[in-house]
């Protein structure tokens, strides 16, 4: 078989498709770039929000009616199998049970929502979108059970890979010529609870920092209150580990942290935020932002607005509140925030972050960064800097080697560089 994938959604998704990838190259099947070329596409999607599901059925019924066979995995495949069933799909994959995407592929499952999340390990084949850069899923699941979101019912409980099959992992990729590494999971600070053995995500990327080869190690997303003393620590001694913090707040109000089912105050975010500034050199702090959620009113919005000005993040997603079925505030609450006002408050927390990221970015104008590439795209090499900030510089710089730039520029979101390499590392 040919097959497309077509990903929606998070780093998880677009690991998850690089797995099933993996899985039906090793059964001899063929992964294509064109959807005219393929005998068959998949749709990994992601229903996090109402119009994240939408694109997906829109998506599926425009594949439908031009005479596509199309196979669904995903958030929506687990949690919307119901609805799915009705567009005369060829199959619906689960998320926990994308081992089984070559039985699905070969018409031999036409659905399957069991939980054999276990099965993927460091053994399962993985065809990589990038030749430098590998993503790791170390935990599946979230057990925190936020009251807006839906991941908790598509994704099962959290479920930790053994420390061991991490390291396997890491080391092969070392050896594979891979020089970073992003270590994923909903929720990474609870890497290791549930294997009760004493594994933590601050010993997972201690041990990892010393395997020779990769030279970066990044982790998202973190959840606040989860984040320990030890990950703080580890984070601040080694060179090779991101300073980058990818910390969701949500919101900057205690009535809404509360309502969310968030297990922190703003005072307690804040103090997390302080500490990292304090104990890690360089460091730098990302979050999300829902706005809009129920019952949020001017005042709740002017403590968001208070946070984001007081921790100064690098990059911030802000999303309007979106209510999902199945979840506690889709059942209980009204989504009484009229969209004008959703739209209205997320533009003016937009403005502010862009003049924070202004300051931020402008402040390294004519300093020098270490950044390692990832990219190029006509003539333009793009390299991130061990604190998550993305530079341009314009030449051709091969992917995975780290440079010194000088930096000359910030616009459009971008910190550019002279060409002038100031040293090369790799
Ligand atoms: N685990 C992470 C955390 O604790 O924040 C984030 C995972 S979630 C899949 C990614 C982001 O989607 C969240 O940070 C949140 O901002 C957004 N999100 C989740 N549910 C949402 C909803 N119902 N409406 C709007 N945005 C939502
Ligand atoms: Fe969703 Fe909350 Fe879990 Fe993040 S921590 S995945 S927002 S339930």
């Amino acid at each position: 078989m040919k097959v497309f994938f077509k990903t929606y959604g998070c780093q998880m998704n677009i690991h998850d498709s690089e797995i099933m990838k993996g899985l039906l190259k090793e059964a001899g099947h063929e992964i294509v770039d064109k959807i005219e070329d393929s005998d068959l596409v998949v749709v990994n999607t992601c229903a996090v929000r109402r119009k994240s599901e939408n694109k997906v059925y829109s998506l599926i019924g425009r594949l439908k009616k031009g005479g596509h066979k199309v196979g669904v995995t995903g958030c929506v495949a687990q949690g919307m199998s119901e609805k799915l069933s009705n567009y005369g799909v060829e199959f619906i994959l689960g998320t926990r049970a994308i081992g089984s995407i070559v039985s699905a592929v070969e018409g031999l499952k036409k659905i399957d929502l069991e939980d054999r999340i276990s099965e993927i390990d460091s053994q399962t084949p993985v065809l990589r979108n990038q030749k430098k850069h590998a993503w790791v899923n170390i935990i599946a699941g979230c057990d925190k059970f936020c009251t807006y979101c839906i991941v908790p019912y598509t994704r099962g409980r959290e479920l930790s890979r053994p420390l061991s099959d991490v390291i396997n992992e890491v080391i092969m990729l070392a050896k594979n010529g891979y020089k970073q590494v992003t270590f994923l999971g909903q929720n990474v600070d609870s890497y290791g609870k549930d294997l009760k053995d004493g594994t933590s995500l601050a010993k997972l990327l201690e041990l990892s920092q010393a395997i020779d080869g990769i030279e970066r190690f990044w982790f998202l997303t973190s959840y606040p209150s989860d984040i320990s003393s030890d990950l703080i620590k580890v984070v601040g001694k080694y060179p090779k580990i991101s300073k980058n913090f990818h910390i969701p707040a949500q919101s900057g109000s205690n009535r809404i942290l509360k309502k969310m089912n968030r297990r922190y105050t703003r005072e307690e975010y804040l103090e997390i935020v302080e500490k990292i500034k304090k104990e890690v050199e360089n460091s730098s702090i990302g979050g999300d932002i829902i706005v809009g959620f129920p019952d949020e009113n001017d005042d709740d919005f002017e403590e968001t607005l208070d946070l984001v000005k007081r921790v100064r993040y690098i990059r911030l997603n802000v999303a309007p509140y979106s209510p999902r079925p199945g979840t506690v505030a889709a059942k209980y609450y009204e989504d009484n925030v009229p969209f004008n006002v959703k739209k209205a408050r997320m533009s003016r927390l937009n403005e502010i972050q862009h003049s924070i990221e202004k300051e931020l970015n402008e402040a390294l104008i004519n300093k020098e960064v270490e950044i390692m590439i990832e990219n190029t795209a006509r003539k333009v090499s793009y390299g991130r800097t061990i604190d998550n900030r993305m530079v341009a510089v314009d030449e051709i710089i091969p992917e995975g080697e780290m440079i010194r730039v000088r930096i000359e520029d910030f616009k459009f979101g971008t910190l550019y560089a002279s060409s002038r390499r100031v040293s090369i590392f790799a």
